[in-house]
């Protein structure tokens, strides 16, 4: 199923570390690895931490309905709850609650106001009721909780993760941006690090998340949940806008095709959801359920697909995307791009090969959206993978190239045989000389696409 979806359109998969033991995601990652070698294309996979997400405790019926009106405590007793409390096995969020807070229980189906409270309890009033049953998970999104941004658990995942050798690491519930700091610090270069806007303190601090994220998802299912669902847009365009200002991948994610859990046809309100994602310069759209859980996700991962490809043939997502290009492109490498992209759709030049180390040079001019496919060419598996998330980059790996004559070489190799030009075409080709330094894309040549050389392509 997983190289189904690969070939139907998938370029990342998230292992989402809330499910599954690490043996269950050990054999996930050992396929999406076998797939990947055996198509000889690059995948990335994305690990999503968990996060501090909090829960209530048990209930000695297991489950109790709260009425609109009445009173409801959460404590720290350990003892099975009633009708009339629970635990919340939390004790920072009593120290950072106030009277007038709303706290929110299933997916914010259930909502109480605090009326009291103190070091170790919460008296509420039931605001809109409903089932309340065990380890539901609740949400507080008034206040910026006092929370380590990684749990115990999400510590060991990290750490196994790690040395799985995944290429992204989603971080739930960031809150400020030394959460991101932190995981930094403990992922130490292995993965790059993706941040998950799904609280207001998130979107209030963005700008300085985004600074020190090396990507981010526009989380709308638990954002809807701390905001009011209406707040939700304005939010995904506001941070896609700003993702590509800086050249950084964005996700938009969450009930993308919700009712393809159970139909094999999505609804029309759900294609225009995914469509509007892409007209607004999202890098990549993300299936959840549909794809995990749900009965279609073939018909799911093919329906994105088209439409992604449909809205990148519309002459109105060029206008759009174009107008919204930004003018400043600072630096050496933002002109260089600038100027490939230019040079390629004036001049019918079929595709741009970039040569990246990092994969900055690659993401700056997928920012570009130029009207012609990008080959991004690397020697580092890792800079392929972490690039499947950028919007347009197709991945190819080089060997160690050291001069620009042989890059331009490889380069008119992976157009040939990506199928992405013929003998007759001309290609763009950037490069930093020296190679072997990164960071120093100084070169733009515009060369024949013809057989010269026979290099050797291999993805270690
Ligand atoms: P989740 O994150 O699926 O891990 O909850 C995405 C979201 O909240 O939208
Ligand atoms: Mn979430």
């Amino acid at each position: 199923m997983i190289r189904a979806l690969f070939e139907a359109g998938a370029d990342v998969f998230r292992l989402n570390m809330s499910h599954g033991s690490h043996d269950e995601i050990r054999e996930r990652h050992t396929i999406i690895r076998q797939i990947e070698k055996d198509l000889d294309r690059p995948i990335a996979i994305l690990a999503d931490l968990q996060g501090p997400k909090l829960r209530c405790g048990v209930f000695s019926g297991d489950s109790e309905e709260l009425v609109v009106g009445e009173p409801f405590r959460f404590d720290l007793d350990p003892a099975e709850g009633n009708a009339r409390r629970v635990c919340l096995p939390h004790k920072e969020i009593f120290q950072a609650l106030r009277p007038g807070a709303t706290l929110l229980v299933n997916d914010g189906k259930i909502r109480l106001k605090v009326e009291e409270c103190g070091a170790d309890f919460a008296e509420c009033t039931v605001m809109v009721g409903g089932t309340i049953s065990n380890r539901k998970g609740v949400n507080v999104p008034d206040v910026v909780l006092p929370l380590a941004a990684l749990s115990p658990k999400d510590r060991k995942d990290l750490e196994f993760v790690c040395e799985l050798g995944v290429d992204w690491i989603a971080l739930s519930f960031v809150q400020r941006p030394e959460d991101v700091l932190e995981a930094r610090t403990l992922v130490r270069g292995r993965a790059a690090i993706l941040s998950k806007i799904e609280k207001p303190a998130a979107v209030t601090d963005f700008a300085e998340i985004l600074e020190v994220s090396d990507g981010i998802m526009v989380a709308r299912g638990d954002l809807g949940v701390e905001l009011p669902v209406q707040n939700v847009p304005p939010i995904q365009k506001r941070l896609v806008r700003a993702c590509r200002a800086a050249a950084k991948p964005v996700i938009v994610a969450t009930q993308m095709l919700e009712s393809m859990i159970e139909s094999p046809v999505p609804t029309r309100a759900e294609v225009s959801d995914v469509a509007t994602a892409i007209y607004e310069g999202a890098d990549a759209v993300m299936l959840s359920a549909e794809s995990a859980a749900g009965a279609y996700p073939i018909e799911a991962v093919t329906t994105m697909n088209n439409v992604a490809e449909e809205v990148e043939h519309d002459p109105t997502y060029r206008e759009v995307i174009e107008a919204s290009r930004g003018a400043s492109r600072p630096g050496v490498a933002g002109g260089i791009v600038a100027a490939a992209r230019e040079i390629a759709e004036t001049a019918d030049i079929k595709v741009i090969c970039c040569f990246t180390h990092s994969g900055t040079t690659a993401a700056l001019t997928a920012r570009e959206r130029p009207r012609v496919p990008i080959l991004a060419l690397t020697p580092f598996a890792a800079t392929a993978r972490r690039l499947c998330l950028t919007w347009g980059i197709q991945c190819f790996f080089t060997g160690e190239v050291d001069r620009f004559k042989m890059a331009v070489v490889s380069a008119a190799r992976a157009a040939r045989e990506g199928g992405y030009a013929t003998e007759q075409d001309q290609i763009v080709v950037t490069a930093g000389v020296p190679f072997n330094e990164p960071g120093t894309t100084n070169i733009l040549r515009v060369a024949p696409c013809e057989e010269r050389l026979i290099f050797r392509t291999d993805p270690e």
